[in-house]
């Protein structure tokens, strides 16, 4: 069985010191080494960003991709090689601005994929600007005034997308982050693990010491049930979106690629017809 270490290449990356991006990228490691993956059985597929040059610090299959295209690719990789554990993974400006699109119907359609965005409530590759999880008044070189939009909830609206498993983390707390994507590749469907990453070199608002001071951690509310919808949307909508923890999961709704022709001895679409699937073949 692999150890985190064997996940380990030998590319160094290029990460301004003291950035977040570094702790998830060993939490996917060592949570991939975790659940008795080896490198050869894993695809990390990422967007374009600071962030996205994750999938060439992973040994395991990598691609990459374009702007805010990570999860078309990713779910292309996993319906054409059902066998592989698939990670998508990019920036907050990748995953909710030009990639908004992909996300909601990637998280309704429920490809047995995880979803990690590095959430840094900033563009750091293209030197610091207003991304679409930057708060109101957030001062950059495209807001100099301060911005006037309101952050997007991207979690609030992962569920009411029909989504399967929303978690979020911080990149300091680095066990529960370990855990929660040890549990999103595990969750059978499309799992969505937003975590904190902060830009030390261009957010100067967001930092660790803000996250520490903000965040919420589940842990805190004992009667807290991740299989209640509504609350998880309420508690997102009364702490801001600042909690971290599993924070809604339905095990009970089967992955797009259990419900296609081919993925099982008898899907849906031949149940359905009352077909076995030698009829369904010749029809
Ligand atoms: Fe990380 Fe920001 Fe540096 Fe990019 S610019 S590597 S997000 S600290």
């Amino acid at each position: 069985m692999a150890t985190f270490k064997e996940f380990r290449n030998n590319i160094k990356p290029n990460w301004c010191p003291g950035c977040g991006d570094f702790s998830i990228q060993a939490a996917i490691q060592r949570a991939a080494a975790n659940v008795g993956l080896e490198p050869e059985g894993l695809a990390v597929i990422s967007g374009i960003g600071c962030s996205g040059r994750i999938s060439g610090y992973i040994n395991a299959y990598g691609l990459h991709g374009i702007h805010g295209r990570a999860l078309p690719i990713a779910q292309g990789v996993k319906l054409a090689n059902r066998d592989l554990t698939v990670i998508a993974s990019g920036g907050d400006g990748d995953g909710f601005a030009i990639g908004m699109g992909h996300t909601v119907h990637a998280i309704r359609r429920n490809v047995n994929i995880t979803y990690i965005v590095m959430d840094n409530q900033i563009y750091g590759l293209t030197k610091g600007q207003t991304s679409p999880r930057s708060g109101e008044g957030f001062k950059t070189k495209s807001t100099p005034e301060g911005s006037i939009e309101s952050a997007l909830s991207p979690l609030e609206v992962a569920l009411a997308s029909g989504a399967t498993f929303v978690a979020q983390s911080f990149s300091s707390d680095i066990k529960q982050l370990t855990s929660l994507i040890e549990q999103g590749i595990q969750h059978e469907g499309f799992s969505l693990i937003n975590v904190f990453s902060p830009c030390v070199t261009f957010n100067k608002v967001n930092t660790y010491d803000w996250f520490k001071d903000n965040i919420i951690n589940l842990e805190t509310m004992p009667d807290y049930d991740p299989s209640n919808r509504v609350l998880a949307m309420n508690t997102l909508m009364e702490t801001g979106s600042m909690i971290t923890g599993l924070i809604y999961q339905n095990t009970e709704k089967r992955s797009y690629e259990n419900l296609v022709y081919g993925f099982k001895e008898e899907p849906l679409a031949h149940q359905s017809l009352e077909l076995t699937k030698s009829e369904f073949d010749n029809l």
